[in-house]
């Protein structure tokens, strides 16, 4: 393939704005597009932790590790202050069936090399000494993972796609493709404003993906994963990094916290991909007192209310990366913990693009892997 020159990024969300800012640098003219005028898409709505715990099995894992050793120099590359800190995360459980989960848990991911370590209360507390912690019958800590705020990753990064001599539009929408005579490669991207000329377009357009898939003669099915993080107003410093607390027997789930360069609380509940449609302002008062049992001070917080978000997520749970064969000029990024996966889906993807390599560590991530009934796929599962 031939070094494209016009490339249209469809989504400027953090995968879409990553893969973009790393294609300005080897020289191609960019245009990102987006439908959104603030990009609202899953990443304002995410919890954003940085992480690989739980992430199985091995491949899947090191993507994700990988990726975590990347997000110090992506972070500073953007030349300011997008929330990126590594205050580790802990967890524990109080029931023996949990805490025998947790223990297996840590040993895998132990078993990968991950510096995830088993923890006593004590050290817990050491690590987050405002929290109250009882009843522990596991718990672990790992030193590594951190956390980020997407919306000011976004901002920053088109930020400096505009500085590099790109274009970003938000506000405008992908509506069809023109294709050449033979009807497979994108000659055009017809948006609700004007046709962009191009050479090749990157299709990271979120949940939207698989719709735009469609008009590029490809299948990539997703399952829908609605997900609710709740927000507080802003607070005095109070955590060091993300918790992940048990279930109480009254909520049923558990909690999961950590607290933004503002001040502001970001809480969750259930596991990193539990399903919740419940966006009412009465779940909000009752995760945030659920969450007070752990944090006291967080009594005088109040809580606000965010839209559901929809999580990226191909049939199989794994991410979606690369060129599809019925259209050899479109590119697609589609994955769930893509705020995890972001700075090195933009390394890998604007390698492949810029000098028609295939990196082997997506190898087992294609787009292609899903067949037009819906078999195919991966038959392992990501966590
Ligand atoms: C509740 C929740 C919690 C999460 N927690 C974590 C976590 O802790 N850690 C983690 O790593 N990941 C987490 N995730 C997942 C992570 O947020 C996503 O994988 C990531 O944000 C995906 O980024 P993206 O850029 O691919 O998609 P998006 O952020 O959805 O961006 C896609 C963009 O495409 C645009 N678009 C769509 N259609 C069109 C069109 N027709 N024309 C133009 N533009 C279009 C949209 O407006 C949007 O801005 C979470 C997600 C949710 C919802």
């Amino acid at each position: 393939m031939t070094q494209p020159k016009n490339i249209v990024v469809i989504g400027a969300g953090i995968v879409g704005t990553s893969i973009a800012v790393n294609l300005i640098q080897y020289g191609a003219n960019i245009t990102v597009i987006d439908k959104d005028t603030q990009t609202n898409g899953a990443s304002r709505l995410s919890f954003a932790w940085i992480n690989a715990a739980g992430k199985t099995p091995f491949d899947y894992h090191d993507l994700n590790r990988r990726s975590m050793e990347m997000w110090p120099r992506y972070a500073q590359s953007l030349g300011r202050d997008v929330g990126f800190k590594v205050g580790g995360t802990i967890t524990w459980e109080t029931s023996e069936q949990r805490g025998e989960a947790l223990i297996n848990k840590v040993k895998r991911a132990q078993s990968y090399g991950y510096p995830i370590r088993l923890a006593t209360q004590n050290e817990l507390q050491n690590h987050e000494p405002n929290l109250t912690i009882e009843n522990v019958v596991a718990a672990s800590i790992c030193e590594i993972e951190g956390q980020v705020e997407p919306p000011r990753v976004i901002q920053a990064a088109i930020d400096k796609i505009i500085e590099s001599g790109g274009e970003v539009s938000l506000g405008e929408a992908f509506e069809n493709f023109e294709f050449d005579s033979t009807d497979h490669l994108i000659t055009g991207v017809k948006t609700t404003n004007r046709t962009l000329p191009c050479d090749l377009v990157v299709v990271a357009a979120g949940i939207d993906t698989t719709d735009i898939g469609y008009k590029a003669h490809t299948f990539l099915p997703q399952s829908t994963s609605p997900g609710v993080v709740v927000k507080t107003s802003p607070m005095p410093p109070l955590l060091n990094g993300i918790v992940y607390a048990p279930s109480l027997e009254e909520y049923g789930r558990e909690v999961h916290m950590k607290q933004l360069i503002d001040g502001t609380f970001v809480i969750g509940e259930g596991e990193q991909s539990s399903k919740n449609t419940d966006d009412s302002i009465e779940n909000a008062k009752r995760l945030v007192e659920f969450a007070t049992r752990y944090l006291p001070q967080l009594g005088e917080a109040s809580p606000r209310v965010e839209p559901i978000g929809y999580r990226p997520m191909p049939l199989d749970g794994f991410p979606a990366i690369g060129f599809v064969k019925e259209t050899p000029n479109a590119y697609m990024a589609v994955t769930h913990s893509g705020v995890t996966l972001a700075p090195l889906i933009g390394e890998l993807a604007s390698i492949e693009i810029t000098h028609g390599v295939s990196t082997p560590q997506l190898d087992a991530f294609r787009p292609n892997r899903f067949n037009t009934d819906g078999t195919g796929g991966r038959t392992d599962s990501p966590d």
